[in-house]
């Protein structure tokens, strides 16, 4: 169980004073995924607080920031650039991306649209969360991230590519590249045998080396739908259990 601490925070963006859950420590369960998510935590959304009142987001409110009310009061700001996420920290996140763009930060960036995209999985937007992954990619492209040849950032950008369904640059990128390691070329070679299955589901390392069969997602047929005329195709809808639901979004905390 993660817990938090309640604290009075000024806003330096708007002066506003009000109270917050600070994330003191944080218990994490399930298994890691393959884009490092530790299990069922979306650990950076939890680090950052948005303002009650002008909606700011920082790990800190309280800290110096060249951030003006005037910035935040715009449309584009509050209204998420007209984008809809079901989830507060999908929301505080993409919030957290404008400011860092205005920032021209671009790793921050990025880890603050995988942070969106990964609010998106536990809420079930498919939609929301490829467009992330999409817009982390571009903008690894542009600023050339992750050119350190560090096999953990293939493994993810493997992972990003093939779960925004861009299953070619899985194959052109990843196919022949070799990390080194067995363990890393494994997880590697599981990318692109998905990325040819065009599989733009998630999974868990221990999923990708067969030390667990556990479903993140899953495709199943209703019964109804198994029941339909023959020559009617077939439809599939994805579902997951109940419970991982539940677990999901109780772990995307609500820190507001
Ligand atoms: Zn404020």
């Amino acid at each position: 169980m993660s817990i938090f601490n309640q604290e009075e925070l000024r806003c330096a963006v708007c002066g506003h004073v009000s109270s917050y859950y600070m994330c003191g420590s944080m218990s994490c369960f399930g298994d890691k995924h393959l884009d490092t998510r530790p299990g069922w935590h979306n650990p950076r959304s939890e680090c950052f607080l948005q303002c009650d009142d002008c909606k700011y987001v920082a790990p800190n409110l309280e800290e110096e920031t060249p951030i003006t009310l005037d910035w935040v009061k715009r449309k584009e700001y509050a209204q998420l650039e007209g984008y809809t996420f079901e989830s507060n920290a999908s929301q505080r996140m993409f919030r957290r991306y404008l400011i860092d763009e205005y920032l021209q930060d671009a790793e921050s960036c990025f880890w603050d649209l995988l942070s969106v995209a990964w609010g998106c999985d536990s809420f079930w937007e498919k939609e929301n969360a490829r467009m992330c992954r999409k817009m982390a990619l571009s903008i690894v492209e542009e600023n050339h991230l992750f050119e350190d040849g560090k096999p953990e950032n293939q493994i993810l950008l493997a992972d990003l590519y093939r779960r925004s369904g861009d299953f070619h640059q899985v194959e052109e990128r990843f196919a022949n590249l070799d990390l080194g390691e067995e363990e890393l070329n494994k997880l590697l070679q599981f990318e692109v045998e998905k990325a040819r299955e065009q599989d733009t589901k998630r999974y868990t390392v221990k999923n990708a080396l067969g030390e667990s069969d556990e479903i993140l997602d899953r495709e199943i047929v209703s019964e109804d739908e198994e029941s339909q005329e023959e020559n009617e195709p077939e439809k599939v809808e994805e579902t997951k259990n109940e419970n991982q639901v539940q677990e999901e979004q109780e772990a995307d905390t609500n820190l507001i």
